[in-house]
């Protein structure tokens, strides 16, 4: 449980957590979902605007809790408006951690992240290159929601309407805080999205796919899958030496299995390298036969990531070809290029330095 100033951040807490802790202070359990309604739905910050709330509650809340509401330290909106990056600062860390909002027709997807750095290296991705510097907690990954709804409720009365884990680091590898804020994003009295809304993205971190299989949150699931050999995916994406191409492909199928949902296998086309006339046979024989997606991402640029990148033509050839061979291939639209908020994109800054 996070305190500041030995005050207990009441954003840390489980609705679980959160019930004791009422029960503790010698009020009615019931207090406690409607104050997980001023935290997530009214996204309040000060005690005193819980005006369900007798006055002796609030007193006694504002004297041993806190709520932690990090303003961001910059917005980026796309000049094509169908993208929002932001930068969150947080207590116990100098870095601004990013997340992204996204707009496709009627959907307003936050895109959020779940570690500070990442520790899978994977070649063509930004984040990989500040190593792992931590976990966020469950406050700070859903600081990234509130903050994202404010954002929309100053521009009209509209929510996010759908989460990704695609933002910075790996979801899987933080599962206890993610778990945590999921439960808050499922929660009626929380964001009140279901698992249909969710998605989380992994490298293939097995163990927390097998966590989610049976722990039935029947949220979607996309696979990073980015290479059509075990030698190529070690080269790209290093958690292959643990955690290999068929293991991947078993673990899919078992959650389709399980779960009734697809899997979503994310591919990113680098140029002469993921797209060869070998990868669609190789895509065609691992992914046939049995229901899954494939959703091809022509590679970003980044940093010092330049080389292999592909035009919009190629990878839409790339699909087609793919669909002659009997798979379900889609292609991501790329957006929030502009505010380096596209795919592969997000980092963390060092806050003294923006
Ligand atoms: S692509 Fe995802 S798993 Fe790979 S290094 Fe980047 S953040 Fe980590």
């Amino acid at each position: 449980m996070e305190t500041t100033a030995s005050k207990t951040d009441l954003r840390d807490l489980s609705i679980n957590e959160l019930e004791q802790f009422i029960l503790s202070l010698g009020e009615k359990k019931f207090r406690a979902r409607q104050i997980y309604k001023w935290l997530y739905q009214k996204r309040v910050d000060d005690f005193e605007q819980m005006s369900n709330m007798s006055k002796h509650v609030r007193q006694q809340l504002s004297a041993c809790c806190s709520i932690q509401k990090p303003e961001p330290k910059y917005i980026l909106e796309s000049k094509y408006g169908d993208a929002v990056k932001f930068g969150f600062a947080f207590n116990n860390t100098s870095y601004i951690i990013e997340s992204v909002l996204l707009f496709d027709d009627k959907r307003r997807t936050a895109c959020v992240s779940s570690q500070i750095g990442c520790a899978l290296g994977c070649s063509f991705c930004e984040t990989a290159k500040l190593g792992f510097i931590r976990n966020l907690t469950q406050q700070e990954i859903l600081a990234q929601l509130i903050g994202i709804n404010d954002y929309l409720c100053s521009k009209s009365d509209k929510l996010v309407t759908n989460v990704v884990f695609m933002g910075m680091g790996e979801a899987l590898s933080n599962f206890a805080n993610f778990r945590k804020a999921l439960e808050v994003i499922m929660h009626e009295d929380g964001f009140n999205l279901g698992g249909r809304r969710i998605t989380v993205s992994t490298a293939g971190v097995i163990p927390s796919i097998e966590r989610l299989i049976n722990e039935n949150l029947n949220v979607g699931l996309a696979i990073s899958l980015n290479a059509w050999n075990d030698k190529l995916r070690d080269e790209v994406m290093p958690i292959n030496k643990k955690y290999n191409i068929a293991q991947l492909v078993k673990i899919a199928k078992r959650y389709f299995e399980k779960t009734g949902r697809r899997v979503t296998f994310e591919y990113v086309v680098i140029d002469g390298i993921t797209n060869t006339p070998g990868a669609k046979k190789s895509l065609s024989k691992l992914l046939s036969g049995f229901p899954c997606k494939i959703n091809l991402i022509p590679l970003n640029t980044a940093g010092d990531i330049k080389e292999n990148t592909v035009s919009e033509d190629k990878v839409l050839q790339f699909s087609q070809e793919l669909h002659k061979l009997g798979l379900a291939a889609t292609v991501r639209k790329s957006r929030g290029r502009d505010i380096m908020g596209a795919c592969g994109q997000l980092t963390a800054y060092d806050a003294t330095t923006v």
